[in-house]
């Protein structure tokens, strides 16, 4: 009598379970059962069939009202028994009303984290839940909660890395503002104090290196008070007692043009609101954030990653540089020669920098050319010298970040030999969509569409191919697969990386020419559409965005003149001479192709890892807690795909181990008196002796598959045992 058979297992638009056949309906009006009802402003109340006649329905909402709708609008609701389960996996209908519902129940309740299969699902609450303390730590150690958690996550890693001898990964995505950063300091923060064994030291280090990060590499923006503007990768390395012996960053281009604000007297500094950069932001103050405290924890962050005092003061010398060169201005003088206004902003800067103040207006001003043995001095346009002047400041400012993170690497290495194996969170820039898009959300998403690629490939494809090279009976599962749209980023020679490389090469080129060539080359593409002048869009896993080519190509080359280097490695200040030289020694490549390799080297370092996913979702648009957008939270949801990968680990068997492996974790609990020997009736007798029901495992030719929940039984038993 049960409805589940009268269903239809799936629809393309992802309402999985829906009310298909009479039966199905005449059984819902018998059981009186919930039914969800889509409203004519496209949200869903809960109601109950009353009747059905044709292709249309009565249904009884529960605030009273009767209506009359489509029978395509209605879907099956859950029992009162699944509301607000903890893991979707366990909702009987998996529509999308009822995935919304579940996760709404809970968000009011204050349970912002959810299990999708193997995906931890993480609502930003927007307010401290008190839900992260030592209390909770030890708890979550001692296995006293259960529900889903960011450390529950942090935990199985670190578990799973000591069982299995296997590096693992926590990878952690969502929108901009959605809460990854705070989700990747809790993971750390856990992993340790669990590594640490109670040194409260590595803690108080991991503590100090993020407010490093944020100081430097944070900025407010629309989305996010507090805005990572770079991608991160943090890998903690464990000896084999499961001790932290060291740890190490890799960040992923810095959105290098914005700078931070500092205030001390020392460095000729004025007000914030005197200096332009700062200004253009509009913004000198944040609600609830204090400059002055910031600034006295940064120092203390630095000092506790042995910046010593004289470093110290030349990174804020080079910071105020910075500011004063955005206040350089320039004015047209004799013969149509461009000038440097003589005020207190060339003087302070090149005073910071340690050069004169001519060495800077003719670093600013001109350009030298070789001319077979001549050297020519060519007086640079208005706006080729302001290009300039910004392309030094953010020059310097991309290495000082570099540097940074340079000289907390060499702390974290903690001098210590790592032996065993490590835990990496990745807290990458999640995908961008806004009316105009630019260079910066071009590779944003990029990288996202790899990512997702990543993902795709552990929970769809490996899955999938394992059961069917195993002989594992299964039914297949669709899912959205990107190549296409990788393919149409990374094809050589036509993809859109290497035509904006080709171009960003030749002299004459334009955003406009760039903007023709894909269109030449790429349409027709399922993925590409060429726009009017010189937009095109991109159709990516997360949905179309509209690309605008302006100034794509300069910010692809990301020059830096060489007289801007000689320049700098002229100065009298030790970190622009390093900087200089560093540069010297580089490939020069553009931003494209150099994003495409550290990206590349961050999957392959990823792939040697067992991956945990942990999706971010923001509420709600506001930054304001108890706020629930459904349709800015559905729209989330679809992104990454978490429907389909509930299907797929409903339906299958997200533990799978060899035979070998499973005896001989697990075969010493059998009696001594045992006579068997090979893996197989090994692990046959583990399964009957712990009553494993038979629905709950499947032997494969050379793996154990296992439904969700069963390990944990087992791993329970043992440790009794043990
Ligand atoms: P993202 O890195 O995804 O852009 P953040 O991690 O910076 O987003 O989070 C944005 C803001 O949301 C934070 O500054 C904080 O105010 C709030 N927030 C995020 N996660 C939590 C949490 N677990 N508890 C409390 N507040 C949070
Ligand atoms: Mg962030």
């Amino acid at each position: 009598e049960s409805p589940y058979v009268a269903l239809s297992s799936s629809d393309s638009s992802g309402n999985v379970w829906e009310l298909e056949s009479d039966d199905c309906i005449s059984y819902f009006i018998k059981k009186k059962l919930r039914v969800w009802c889509r409203q004519p402003r496209g949200q869903w109340e809960l109601g109950v069939i009353q009747s059905a006649s044709g292709e249309e329905a009565s249904v009884s909402l529960t605030n009273g009202n009767v209506m009359t709708v489509d029978r395509s609008e209605i879907l099956p609701a859950n029992p009162d028994v699944l509301e607000g389960v903890d893991d979707l996996v366990k909702l009987g209908y998996l529509n999308e009303p009822s995935v919304l519902h579940n996760l709404k129940l809970r968000y009011s309740q204050g349970m912002i984290y959810s299990k999708a299969g193997p995906i931890l699902i993480a609502l930003n609450p927007f307010k401290d839940l008190q839900m992260y303390g030592n209390d909770y730590v030890s708890a979550c150690r001692q296995r006293s909660v259960d529900s889903p958690h960011v450390c529950a996550v942090a935990d199985a890693a670190y578990n799973k890395m000591m069982r299995d001898e296997v590096n693992q990964s926590i990878i952690i995505s969502g929108e901009s503002g959605s809460g990854k950063t705070e989700t990747a300091k809790i993971a750390l923060q856990y992993l340790a104090a669990l590594g640490g064994g109670g040194n409260c030291a590595i803690e108080n280090e991991f503590l100090q290196i993020n407010r490093i990060l944020e100081a430097f590499g944070n900025a407010k923006t629309s989305r996010n008070n507090n805005s990572s503007r770079f991608g991160k990768l943090i890998e903690i390395h464990f000896g084999c007692m499961g001790k932290i012996c060291g740890a190490k960053i890799q960040t992923l281009l810095l959105e290098k043009s914005r700078v931070v604000q500092v205030a001390s007297e020392k460095l000729n500094l004025r007000a914030v609101n005197e200096y332009k950069y700062l200004v253009q932001s509009d913004c000198m103050s944040i609600d609830g954030v204090d400059d002055s405290k910031n600034f006295h924890q940064l120092m203390e962050a630095l000092d506790a990653v042995r910046i010593c005092k004289e470093e110290r003061e030349l990174i804020f010398k080079l910071l105020a540089a910075i500011l004063w060169l955005g206040n350089i201005s320039f004015q047209v003088g004799r013969g149509d020669h461009i000038e440097v206004v003589d005020d207190e902003a060339v003087t302070s800067a090149a005073q910071l920098m340690g050069c004169s103040t001519q060495e800077l207006v003719t670093a600013l001003c001109s350009n030298k050319i070789q001319a077979d043995e001549d050297t020519i001095t060519k007086n640079l346009t208005l706006r080729q010298a302001i290009e300039r002047r910004d392309a030094i400041a953010t020059f310097v400012y991309a290495n000082l970040f570099d540097w940074l993170l340079d000289q907390v690497n060499n702390s974290l290495e903690m001098g210590k030999k790592c032996t065993g194996k490590s835990i990496s969170i990745l807290d990458l820039y999640g995908f961008q969509t806004f009316q105009k898009n630019g260079f910066e959300q071009f590779y944003i998403n990029y990288a996202n569409e790899r990512i997702q690629q990543h993902f795709n490939r552990h929970l769809f494809k490996l899955e999938q191919e394992d059961y069917e090279l195993d002989g594992v009976d299964w039914t297949k599962v669709d899912f959205e697969d990107n190549q296409g749209c990788l393919d149409l980023f990374e094809k050589k020679p036509v993809g859109l990386l290497s035509l904006l490389d080709e171009e960003s090469n030749l002299p004459k080129a334009s955003d406009l020419t760039f903007a023709t060539k894909l269109k030449h080359h790429l349409d027709p593409n399922p993925c590409f559409r060429g726009e009017r002048g010189r937009a095109f869009r991109v159709c990516h896993y997360a949905g179309e965005v509209l690309y605008d080519t302006n100034d794509f190509l300069e910010k692809n080359r990301d020059t830096m003149s060489s007289d801007s280097i000689q320049f700098l490695s002229s100065c009298n200040c030790e970190l622009l001479q390093l900087f200089s030289k560093m540069f010297n020694q580089s490939q020069q490549q553009s931003v494209a192709t150099k994003f495409k390799v550290q990206l590349f080297k961050l999957i392959h370092q990823l792939e040697g890892t067992t991956p945990h996913f942990i999706r971010c979702i923001m509420p709600n648009t506001k930054h304001l807690p108890g706020i629930y957008d459904e349709g800015l939270v559905l729209q989330q949801l679809r992104c990454c795909g978490v429907l389909e990968v509930v299907r797929l680990s409903r339906a299958g068997y997200p533990t799978r181990m060899t035979h070998q492996e499973f005896s001989r974790r697990y075969g010493f609990m059998l009696s001594e008196a045992n006579e068997l020997h090979d893996p197989l009736s090994i692990s046959v007798a583990v399964l009957q002796k712990f009553n494993i029901p038979s629905e709950m495992y499947h032997l494969g030719i050379t793996k154990l598959y296992l439904r969700a929940g069963q390990i944990e039984a087992l791993e329970n038993k043992r440790k009794q045992i043990l």
